[in-house]
């Protein structure tokens, strides 16, 4: 059973918040730094020009893939550009235009709400905090730390699927909870690292460290990985898993 950072209380005092140890620390250092080499251009796969159009995308890229997004991103804002045309926009063309999203109809509701939203409350701009982002509606913390990161400059650690699933088996935290697994992470690392730790994570996530099958033995962070064998160890079997092809 691997250390977390959850499982290693401070015995420094009944009071004093439990820290991580320092091998776990240093292990997931050493993961982040491999993952920055291993991934240099790794960054956010969603094309945007602000935190509106990030805001947008952002809604847009649940359930779908990020290229599918960046497909229909740029009608949606010659269509509409700021959230006060958004907010005035006609349901069925915008229904139109981010179909290929999936779930276009859902998600049309959810962009006319949060624009107007944004309209009403925030004079048409995205709010930089995290807790004016989190009022918006469907705008959860994961959304919220993916504008503050990548719109605002904010330090931020984005908790979705690969995210968790990476920090549990790295041994990071056991928790399934995203607003645990973003503390327990966020304890490991400086902050002013969480944001580019997100982008490492997500790009490994999806490139080699899958759900089903991740390719172990093609892996650069092997070494310190307390889950290493549950993919294929053996290389060539391993390359054979490992998605390059770009935006994923
Ligand atoms: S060794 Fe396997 S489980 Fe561990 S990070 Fe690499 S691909 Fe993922």
């Amino acid at each position: 059973m691997p250390r977390t950072a959850s499982s290693s209380a401070s015995s420094s005092g009944r009071d004093a918040p439990p820290r991580p140890d320092t091998t776990l620390v240093r292990r997931a250092r050493k993961i982040d730094r491999t993952l920055a080499e291993t991934y240099p251009d790794s960054g956010i796969e969603l094309d945007f020009r602000n935190p509106f159009e990030l805001l947008v995308v952002t809604v847009l890229s649940a359930q779908t893939t990020d290229r599918r997004v960046n497909s229909v991103s740029p009608s949606l804002f010659a269509a509409y550009p700021d959230a006060t045309a958004l907010a005035g926009a006609d349901r069925e063309r915008v229904e139109a235009i981010i179909q290929p999203t999936g779930f276009f109809r859902a998600k049309t509701a959810s962009l006319l709400k949060l624009s107007q939203a944004l309209v009403e409350r925030f004079d048409g701009e995205v709010p930089g905090r995290l807790e004016d982002l989190v009022t918006l509606p469907g705008v959860g913390r994961k959304t919220a730390n993916v504008v503050l990161g990548n719109g605002f400059g904010k330090p931020g650690i984005t908790v979705d699927t690969h995210v968790g699933r990476l920090a549990r088996r790295f041994g990071w935290t056991e928790e399934t909870d995203p607003v645990k697994v973003e503390h327990a992470i966020g304890a490991l690392f400086p902050r002013r690292d969480w944001t580019m730790l997100s982008h490492h994570l997500i790009w490994h996530g999806r490139r080699r460290c899958h759900a089903r099958n991740p390719a172990c033995g093609a892996c650069p962070v092997a070494r310190w990985c307390p889950a290493y064998g549950e993919g294929p160890t053996d290389p060539v079997k391993a390359a054979k898993l490992v998605r390059d092809e770009g935006r994923a």
